[in-house]
């Protein structure tokens, strides 16, 4: 292989080190930060995700709290539990853990949280802000991909990147991130013709489709920073979006999946929580 591993493990790693000691500053002037978490129905990918959230809470030292209701929980009784959270001032940020029930209105609900509580960056407010520009709270699996990017010194600005998914969750904010950070910006989703003459252009390629090993090394310039944002289950082992074991031959960085943004998303949703208290403490 010759790409460098952008190693998620270790930069989330390093980032809960800089949390703890935000944490413990909050806690010396006596305040805690909470999430609380809202896991509807028994989906088991999601009782994982609930409860790796639950463990970082702890490490980091905020406190957590998971209202588990059946999968057949309404959406007026799903809607007061989000107000009861707004309404708690030890409670710093909210999240509703997607996929809910079919019967259920997710984008209701989630509009339903007050932006400055929603750490997951996903209420309307938030995502309009971001394309703007203005301070918001960003989603977490975007944020955390950028976030590695940096953190390995990967010049961004005037470079060509370029981003196949649009989806709200990652990557249209993903797409805005860049731009921010001055990048070329194209997005590419299902209908765009001729996908890998664009993503060949690219010197930063994020894939973010979920379909596994989709992006092959004749699609990726020599050189290229790639970042595999996907997570998919072949044969009951985890793998990406990208192949990559070939494109890992060409890209000059790569992500790996397991190991890569999917450790970034859950340090991003404490960053996001703490960022959140950090507030809130100032406004006592
Ligand atoms: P979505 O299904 O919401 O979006 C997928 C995007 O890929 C869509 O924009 C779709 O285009 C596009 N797409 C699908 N097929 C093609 C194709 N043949 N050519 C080009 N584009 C295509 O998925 P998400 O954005 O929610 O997630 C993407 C991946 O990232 C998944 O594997 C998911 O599991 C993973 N993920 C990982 C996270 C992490 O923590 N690492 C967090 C969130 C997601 P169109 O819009 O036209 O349909």
């Amino acid at each position: 292989m010759s790409a460098q591993l952008l190693d998620g493990k270790v930069m989330a790693a390093e980032l809960e080190e800089e949390l703890k000691k935000r944490v413990e500053a909050l806690a010396q002037k006596g305040y805690t930060p909470g999430l609380t978490v809202i896991l509807v129905g028994d989906d088991p990918a999601s009782q994982t995700y609930v409860s790796n959230k639950e463990k970082a809470c702890a490490r980091l030292g905020i406190r957590s709290r998971t209202l588990r209701m059946p999968a057949d929980t309404t959406q007026e009784t799903l809607e007061a539990a989000i107000h009861e959270a707004n309404a708690d001032p030890s409670v710093n940020g909210i999240l509703v853990q997607l996929p809910l029930p079919r019967h259920l209105d997710g984008d209701r609900a989630l509009s339903l949280i007050l932006p400055e509580k929603d750490v997951d960056g996903f209420h309307d407010i938030n995502a309009g802000r971001l394309s703007r520009g203005l301070d918001c709270v960003v989603a977490c699996t975007p944020k955390g991909a950028l976030h590695m990017l940096k953190r390995a010194g990967i010049p961004i600005s005037g470079k060509e990147a370029v981003v196949v998914g649009r989806s709200n969750i990652v990557g249209k904010p993903m797409a805005l991130l860049l731009l921010q950070e001055n990048a070329t910006v194209t997005i590419c989703h299902s209908r765009t013709v001729d996908l890998a003459a664009h993503t060949r252009r690219a010197d930063i390629l994020v894939a973010a489709i979920g379909k596994p090993r989709f992006i092959t090394a004749d699609m990726v310039k020599e050189g290229a920073v790639v970042v595999d944002v996907g997570i998919n289950r072949v044969d009951g082992k985890l793998c990406g979006d990208v192949d990559f074991e070939p494109v890992s031959q060409k890209a000059s960085y790569i992500t790996p999946v397991p190991g890569g943004v999917g450790k970034m998303t859950i340090a991003m949703l404490m960053d996001n929580t703490v960022a959140a208290a950090e507030k809130a403490a100032a406004a006592l």
